[in-house]
This record gives structure tokens, sequence and C-alpha cells, in this order.
């Protein structure tokens, strides 16, 4: 388990990351860690990502109350707080506004469907999440509709939000994301991208299943889609954490016949 002074260094330099690679502008974004003590670890508000240093660092408990007198949590707190309450496995949260995956949000443009096999083989499914006010409740609302089944999420008119068992797996998820976004996008002026076949899609799986792949929802076996929201065969299989093909579908026949 890595210490506090180890987390602080870690969240600086994710903050660093972001704001080199251009995903936040300004005072944009905020990360957090779930500390050793149960408390989270967090950037405070208005300060540049590219500018963080020790002090700009605040710890809250898991209502949201500032452990730290003088210092102000940024205003996404809440949905921080609702994804660590919602996740007991989930140790850091990124939020970010990455141009493309953005520009995606911006769109109204999920990033769910079967295009590249490592994105499906490690994050699984891109959803987008209904737009909320900044900094309201209606935030965290639509974002706990989804974080149950995704580790990177779409908000929709705003920007995205990975999670991680370590800081770092998520800042690596919302990079992932973004270059994800840039692919797609060149690929839809070259006339759009070729979506895995059912087939491919399935040996995906098989794979991801030996590999232990660990994005969360695998999507649908029978379409070459992710949710079932958008299954166009209309027999998806939702799967739970962790969970194989054959689980669900036992899990599934159990639930029919109750
Ligand atoms: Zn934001």
């Amino acid at each position: 388990m890595p210490t506090d002074a180890d987390l602080r260094d870690e969240l600086l330099d994710v903050c660093h990351r972001l704001h080199r690679a251009g995903m936040v502008a300004a005072n944009d974004g905020n990360v957090s860690a779930r500390c050793d003590d149960g408390h989270l670890l967090t950037s405070v508000t208005n300060v540049s990502k590219g500018a963080m240093t020790a002090r700009h660092l605040v710890k809250v408990d898991l209502s949201g109350r500032v452990l730290e007198e003088g210092k102000r949590p940024s205003s996404e707190l809440p949905m921080h707080l609702a994804i660590y309450r919602d996740r007991p496995d989930v140790r850091a949260v990124v939020h970010a506004h990455p141009p493309y995956a953005t520009g995606f949000a911006a769109a109204g443009l999920a990033l769910d469907k079967c295009v590249l096999p490592e994105i499906v083989m490690t994050l699984g499914s891109v959803p987008l999440a209904d737009y909320g006010t900044p900094s309201t409740e209606e935030v965290p609302e639509a974002v706990v509709r989804w974080i149950g089944q995704a580790d990177a999420l779409l908000l929709s008119n705003h920007g995205a939000v990975t999670v991680g068992g370590t800081l770092m797996e998520a800042f690596y998820r919302m990079e992932r994301i973004e270059h994800y976004a840039k692919i797609c996008f060149v690929a839809r002026q070259l006339g759009g991208e070729r979506v895995l076949t059912p087939d491919e899609v399935e040996k995906i799986y098989r794979l991801r299943e030996t590999a232990n792949g660990n994005g969360r929802n695998p999507g649908c076996w029978s379409c070459n889609q992710f949710m079932a929201d958008s299954c166009v065969a209309d027999v998806c299989v939702n799967f739970a954490p962790g969970e194989t093909f054959e689980e669900a579908v036992r899990r599934l026949v159990r639930e029919a016949l109750k």
C-alpha cells in the first residue's frame, strides 16, 4: 500500500501529466485517491493542474468533510465521493476534459462499439452519462448510473471520468480513451469505423477470459455492441463484474425461472 506521502507525489504527478497532455485547460479537471485511513486526498479548487504543488492537495472524508482547515476541494468532489461509495474497489478517480473524448461527449456520442481489440481487452465500453449541471448533484447521479459497469465514462457536454486501482491506472485509462476517441475521429473522416464482427469479438472475449482482462463490461455476446441499451439484436447479456459468459447465462436462467 502506498503511504500518504507516496499518494501525494503520485497525485501531483498525475495532475502535471493531465496538463502536459492538453487534457485540461486553466483550472479544469480534478483528481482524487483513497488513502489507507479510508479518507480521500484530492486537488483543491481553482488551481491549474500544471501548477499544482503539495499545498494544493486537501484531505476529506467520505462524506466530503474537509479535514485540512483553510483548503477548499474541487466543486466536483460530490462526483468523486459518489464513485468511491459505489465502487469499494476504486482507489483513484481522474476527471478531465480531453478534447477528442469531450468532442464525442459534446456530440452525444458514446465510445461503445467494438472497434479496437486492445480497447475491448482492457477497457470494455466507454458509455455516455447524461448531462448534469456542473457542481450540482446531477453530475454524481448521472455518473452512478454507469460506474458499476464501466471504468471510463464520457460526461455529456462536459468531459470524461476514469477510475482505477491506482492513480496511474486511472490516468492511463484517461489517456487511452482520448487516444481511442482520436482514432475513431480519424476513422470517421475516412468513411467510418469498421465495427468488429460478433465472431471477432467473441475470440477477443475468450482471450480476455484467459488473460484475465480487466474491462468491467464485456458487453454483448450476440451483437457487436457493448451495452444492452444499444443492442441491435435485443438479446444482450449485461455481465456482472468478473462474471464469465457461462456464469451470466446461468444467472439469467435462474432469474427467469424465479
Ligand atoms: Zn469538468
